[in-house]
This record gives C-alpha cells, structure tokens and sequence, in this order.
C-alpha cells in the first residue's frame, strides 16, 4: 500500500478489477482518512473486526452492556474491490456517526444517514442502503 494521505491515490492504486480481502493492519489508515475527510475528525477509533458476514458487507453494532467494545464494526471478508471496501467501511462509519454524535437509538438509513452523501461523492464514493 502506497503511503499515501489521499483515498483517490489508493483507489486508482489498488484497481477495480481486482478483488480486496482486508487485513486488520490496513484499515486503521483508510478509517483514519475517512474520519478526518468525511466526519471531521468527531469518531473515536472503535473495534473492527473482520469475518464472513452471509447476506451482508458489514455491519454496526451498539452494545451498551460490553464489557470490552460498546461499538463494533464488523466487515466482509472479501470485496468486489478496494473501492467497494471504503464504500461499506464509510457506510457502517456514518452508522457509528449516528449513535456516537447525533445520540440516535436506531440508526437507520434516515435523513441524517443520507445527509453524508454529497461528502462521499466528493471523494468518489456512493453511499448506497445496499451495495449488491
Ligand atoms: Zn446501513
């Protein structure tokens, strides 16, 4: 991986040809470029794990009762390609956004949700309920 601070040099970097299997020591830079370009800086770095999801890509879980990790971000194993792993990464952190900063019990593909939109695009991201 390039050492890069921009998500467009990585995107073109890794391709859309090629498939992307996430290691848990790469996503910190991209979650950290995404928090600063999209959430400004406002999420705390939560537990993220990856693992065969059946029927998902990811998904944001709030446990209030943890005793470890309240917030957790879970990921697929396996992506179409590298952009299609920032766009479910970005997705599960607006998710996080809505329980952390804007305090709502079901964070849901609402009003708020779809307010990140044009930031996403800005950087050549869709952010979709659904992804495939
Ligand atoms: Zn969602």
């Amino acid at each position: 991986m390039p050492r890069t601070k921009s998500l467009a040099t990585l995107i073109q970097y890794y391709g859309s040809e090629r498939v992307y299997k996430p290691k848990a020591n790469k996503i910190p830079a991209i979650y950290k470029i995404l928090n600063r370009e999209i959430f400004n800086n406002r999420l705390k770095t939560p537990y993220i794990k990856i693992r065969r999801i059946r029927g998902a890509l990811g998904l944001f879980e709030f446990n209030p009762y943890a005793t470890k990790h309240c917030y957790r971000i879970t990921l697929h194993n396996k992506f179409k390609n590298f952009q299609e792993f920032v766009e479910i990464l970005g997705h599960e952190m607006v998710h996080y956004y809505q329980k952390l900063v804007l305090k709502q019990n079901s964070a849901k593909h609402n009003k708020e949700f779809y307010s990140f939109r044009k930031r996403f695009s800005k950087m050549g991201l869709e952010l979709k309920r659904i992804y495939r």
